[in-house]
């Protein structure tokens, strides 16, 4: 299957496409997952409700009763699947893909795109370049910013309203610590953090051998939880609000996984802002995958302005590194290379 976006008939081709699959699940994609999973199990514990929330808020960002039960059961089944660890942290994957490219501009932020007649010119800074085929990165409720011409802006603004301020709240630690750590956990308590959207917290521990990250003896910790990006935009409380979702963070990081405050050598926070300041976007997670997103309301890879893509969680496959690459290949497909 396969999804294009560029005209209406073009669409409505690429949607004839995923009829296999509508038709093998129908029987997941009719009721919503909290309907479908009460039905199935009967009654379920309360914990165990928190649990499966917890685990589809992170996949699908929305809650069961958003969404389908055939998302729910992606959604889920991501804890059965492998998970991989790059030694060195995620930074050094992209170092190696890029390793081989011939011209990679970092620290390079496109401010204005105009659209010409057979080319597109990107602005940086300092910078100017021509492209015939531009496939953009950014959101695409931020994308329209970009470009003066009002055919591009009109497309882009369509979609501005997929935007649910969704975001993030990170809390990063170094310790110090002869304990064995796994490399997740996800603690979930009764109660919604402050300033947060959830009571949910996931827990990353680097790999005990991983040298490269931390020094013997040491753990890298990231945790996060998810918050809402319009929390965080008013500066005279956002210093007092950072500091009390830390604090809630770290007692119960500290508490549930036996960490001392003595073992802590440095830690920080990081918010919307924060997002926003050194990646370009506050929204995080991307589209939800919930049954009023349904595939023809969102943007694929593709887009009516010839020359213009997209990849990213903004656009078709929506959210996570699975999400990604889905998209990548279907632009692939799309681009005929
Ligand atoms: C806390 C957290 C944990 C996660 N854990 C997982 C996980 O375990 N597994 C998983 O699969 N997914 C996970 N995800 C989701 C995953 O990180 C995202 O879905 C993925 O990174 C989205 O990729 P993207 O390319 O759309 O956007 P991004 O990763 O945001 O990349 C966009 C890039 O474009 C650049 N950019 C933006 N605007 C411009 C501009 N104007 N000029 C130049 N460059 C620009 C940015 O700097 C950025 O590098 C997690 C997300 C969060 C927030």
């Amino acid at each position: 299957h396969y999804y294009s976006n560029s005209s209406l008939l073009k669409k409505l081709v690429s949607l004839t496409s995923f009829l296999p699959l509508l038709v093998k699940f129908q029987r997941y994609l009719r009721s919503n997952a909290f309907d479908f999973i009460k039905d199935f199990y009967g009654d379920i514990s309360e914990e165990y409700q928190r649990f499966l929330e917890a685990q589809i808020l992170i996949v699908a960002q929305a809650h069961s009763k958003e969404i389908n039960f055939f998302t729910a059961a992606l959604s889920l089944g991501y804890t059965f699947n492998q998970t991989h660890y790059v030694p060195g942290g995620f930074g050094r994957l992209f170092d190696q893909m890029t390793a081989n490219m011939k011209c990679v501009e970092r620290n390079t932020q496109i401010e204005k795109i105009e659209r010409h007649s057979d080319h597109f010119t990107l602005y940086s800074k300092n910078n100017s370049i021509k492209a015939r085929k531009v496939i953009l990165n950014s959101t695409v409720y931020d994308s329209g910013k970009l470009f003066d011409d009002g055919k591009t802006k009109r497309y882009y603004e369509k979609y501005e309203t997929l935007n649910n301020h969704q975001s993030s709240f990170m809390l990063y630690m170094t310790i110090k610590s002869d304990k064995k750590y796994e490399h997740h956990y996800q603690l979930i308590q009764d109660e919604q953090y402050i300033h947060s959207i959830s009571n949910a917290v996931f827990v990353s521990f680097s790999d005990v051998t991983d040298s490269m990250l931390t020094p013997e003896g040491h753990y890298s910790i990231t945790a996060s939880i998810h918050t809402d990006s319009r929390f965080w935009e008013d500066k005279k409380t956002y210093k007092v609000k950072k500091e009390e979702l830390q604090s809630q963070m770290l007692k119960s990081i500290c508490d549930i996984l036996d960490i001392n405050e003595s073992e802590i050598v440095h830690e920080f926070t990081a918010t919307p802002r924060s997002f926003k300041r050194y990646i370009n976007r506050s929204q995080l997670g991307g589209n939800a995958i919930t049954i009023k997103n349904f595939l023809p309301k969102l943007p694929s890879n593709d887009t009516p302005i010839e020359g213009l893509y997209h990849v990213g969680d903004t656009v078709y496959a929506a959210q996570g590194w699975p999400g990604v690459m889905l998209g990548v290949e279907n632009l692939r497909g799309l681009l005929d290379v």
